[in-house]
């Protein structure tokens, strides 16, 4: 037994000098795995994160050629054979992290340490038929230290690839307890550390070697590449000319609306400026509040994206559905729920209520609009609780004006939160907003709009130099994007604006709906079908993204594929606020793109496959039929056409940013992980200066461009 390394030492074993120590290794390792969040808050990331200190092309050939990476494994591979699995390690470890991994939401917990795995492994190990030798798994040792006598007996090899190698079947697996363990509303209590541990102490049990031989890099991504750049052109020609081709005036406004950034609200913007006096924001649909919110069976959820630690907490109580049939569904269904959970009652629930279900499901099939609606989303309105004390809401809410450059003069601002609807949709947050941890915004929106409601948040707001008159009012509203419809939630009574507004949202939505799918009862019955694979196409044929005023796209036809990012660069000289934007929403834009980028490149490896064959597995993920690894990205049905052919253009974010050079370049210096995804052709940044709006130009980095320092 040797102590654990020392991280910047070089170890010396079997007279060959390895490159890393284990906590070096253990850190190149949770580098190159892509987290994989639970089914219920799926939030978008880049698949090869990892690998962003390496140009794009180098990245997708090493992700061709790397198991861990991308390149199918071999439990991946498999649909229904258990016996195809790559070892009886694999199977074993497999089963025992869905026991662990689950254990919180069942009655009945395993008879073991739950708050450790390899404690929990130790335990499980001398009682699971399945492994004959459990001396290996006897003692105390940690996980650092099995780590490192795996080391010693393999001499020469890195300990990069000795942990690599005992994750290389598991890549799914791996990067869901890499994003339980970066959680910061979970407790953590599994490490990529223990269960590469477990795995090794398998391997000895199961006498299967510690590693094998892996296949070197080639360059086999590149002929993947050969098409993405017509597609990349074309769309920065559709932003360039959108951006140069208006007069760029503003017009006034009876009422200001705040939409998320996602592309999918660009379209009722357009419609809904060409319709009346109406000014449109773009902002990340958590509305800059960086919370979590609690739900009765997940627990804590974030309700933003992954790059706060610092959450407030935000609760939810349904209001005013006490005696509605809507409410009384919901009651049943919970108790329902709560049998199922039950390890007594689990088995005679589903058996007892198997031929209604089937009763049910044949009926909504035929008929999907008929009957209630128990479709994911939409639901009652919900009272909105948010621990926060009024300096830090102030702070939050200015700071949102102010990148925005928001007219808080006008008589009615809107913050629109979405959310999407469908039934039988194991990827149904895929759907619904990326900012806000894959939940509904709407529960954000109108978090916000009562602060600002609040007399005492509005005085510190004009203390804070927001010109805020006692004729604003705020208001939240939910847009369901299934459906392309907006409802304005608790709207003040006797306001001609908001009888006004509400009645060219509902001419704005149906256009949409129209231009789209066919009009809205044809949305409405696809969302309320538990046969649709494709209740709507989320944001598949996203591609451009622009970082700037409305005025200089508005009225030009986006297609939908443009994230919108509202940016007033007057009141920023320094660049502070844009560096802002681009480590925030042009970040989460670059995650959401690359999962549709990669799930429509390398479908088998970094997609989730087809949803015909997924067996979700208590809501953490899906496998493909009844074993294998947890898959990873988007599903087929919602990159691919039926026909099979790729619905989702693959190619890169093309950013396009309205502001002065030298402030974008400013901002760049002080965003060195965007400088470079930039730099090294994860994505393309454009520069519009305002006072020459006819010529663009791309961004210049500053002189000394930082390397990355991010992960995903
Ligand atoms: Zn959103």
């Amino acid at each position: 037994m040797v102590g654990r390394s020392t991280a910047g030492s070089v170890k010396h074993l079997g007279g060959h000098v390895v490159s890393a120590t284990i906590d070096e290794a253990l850190q190149i390792i949770r580098k190159r795995i892509a987290p994989l969040w639970p089914l219920h808050s799926f939030v978008a990331t880049n698949p090869l994160g990892g690998l962003t200190d390496e140009t794009f092309e180098d990245a997708v050939d090493m992700a061709v050629a790397d198991p861990l990476l991308g390149a199918v494994g071999p439990v991946t591979a498999h649909l229904t054979d258990r016996s195809a699995l790559a070892s009886a390690g694999d199977v074993i470890l497999i089963k025992w992290l869905e026991q662990y991994c689950t254990a919180d939401q069942v009655t009945w917990q395993p008879p073991f340490p739950m708050d450790d795995f390899l404690k929990f492994a130790r335990a499980y190990a001398a009682v699971d038929p399945a492994v004959a030798d459990t001396t290996p798994f006897a003692g105390d040792l940690s996980a650092a230290e099995i780590i490192d006598d795996a080391v010693q007996l393999s001499p020469g090899r890195d300990p990069v690839e000795v942990l690599s190698a005992q994750l290389d079947a598991l890549p799914g697996w791996a990067g869901y307890v890499l994003a339980l363990s970066d959680d910061p509303t979970h407790p953590e209590r599994i490490t990529i550390e223990q269960v590469c541990a477990v795995r090794l102490l398998l391997a000895t049990a199961l006498d299967e070697p510690l590693l094998e031989e892996s296949a070197p890099a080639g360059d086999g991504g590149r002929t993947l590449l050969a098409p993405i750049e017509e597609g990349e052109s074309s769309l920065r020609e559709l932003l360039h000319a959108a951006a140069t081709s208006r007069s760029h005036q503003d017009s006034p406004s009876e009422a200001a609306l705040c939409f998320c950034i996602d592309a999918r609200s660009e379209p009722l913007r357009r419609e809904l400026e060409d319709r009346g006096p109406y000014t449109t924001y773009g902002v990340p649909g958590f509305f800059g509040l960086p919370v979590s919110s609690r739900s009765p069976v997940h627990g804590s959820q974030l309700a933003c994206p992954p790059l706060f630690t610092d959450l407030s907490r935000m609760s939810r109580r349904t209001q005013d559905g006490v005696g509605t049939p809507r409410r009384w569904l919901q009651q049943l269904q919970d108790i329902i729920q709560s049998l199922e959970h039950g390890i007594v009652t689990a088995y005679s629930t589903v058996e007892s209520r198997g031929w209604v279900d089937a009763l049910w499901l044949s009926v909504k099939t035929l008929s999907p609009a008929w009957g209630p609606d128990l479709s994911h989303g939409g639901g009652p309105p919900a009272e909105i609780e948010l621990e926060m004390d009024h300096s830090t809401a102030i702070m939050h809410i200015s700071q949102l004006f102010e990148q925005i450059g928001l007219d808080t003069t006008v008589p009615i601002i809107c913050f629109v939160g979405h959310e999407s609807r469908s039934r039988n949709n194991a990827h149904a947050s895929t759907l619904d907003c990326g900012a806000c941890g894959g939940h509904s915004g709407v529960a954000n929106a109108r978090a916000l709009a009562n602060l600002c409601n609040d007399g005492e948040i509005r005085a510190g707001l004009s203390s804070a130099g927001v010109d805020l008159p006692d004729t604003t009012t705020f208001v939240a509203a939910r847009h369901e994007t299934t459906t392309d419809t907006v409802e304005i939630i608790d709207p003040p009574t006797g306001s001609r604006t908001i009888g006004a507004l509400q009645d060219v949202l509902a001419e704005a939505s149906t256009a949409v709906a129209r231009s789209r799918a066919g009009g809205v009862n044809h949305a409405v019955a696809r969302s309320q079908d538990p046969a649709q694979p494709r209740p709507e196409w989320g944001l598949a044929r996203n591609g451009g993204m622009i970082v700037g005023p409305r005025r200089f796209s508005r009225g030009t036809d986006l297609d939908g594929r443009v994230f919108l990012q509202s940016y007033a660069h007057g009141d920023d000289p320094e660049g502070t606020v844009l560096a802002s934007l681009l480590t925030g929403p042009v970040q989460v834009a670059h995650w959401i793109n690359a999962q549709y980028l990669f799930s429509t490149l390398l479908p088998a490896q970094l997609g989730a496959g087809s949803k015909l064959y997924h067996n979700p597995l208590a809501g953490i993920g899906v496998r493909r039929a009844c074993f294998g690894d947890l898959q990873r990205g988007l599903p087929q049905q919602s990159t691919h056409l039926p026909s099979g052919e790729p619905y989702h253009e693959p190619i890169r974010l093309q950013v396009l940013i309205i502001a002065p050079p030298d402030i974008v370049t400013a901002a760049l210096a002080a965003a060195p992980h965007i400088a470079g995804l930039y730099t090294r052709g994860w994505l393309r940044i454009d520069v519009l200066n305002p006072s020459t709006p006819t010529r663009i130009q791309p961004a210049q980095l500053p002189v000394d461009t930082p390397s990355t320092g991010m992960g995903t």
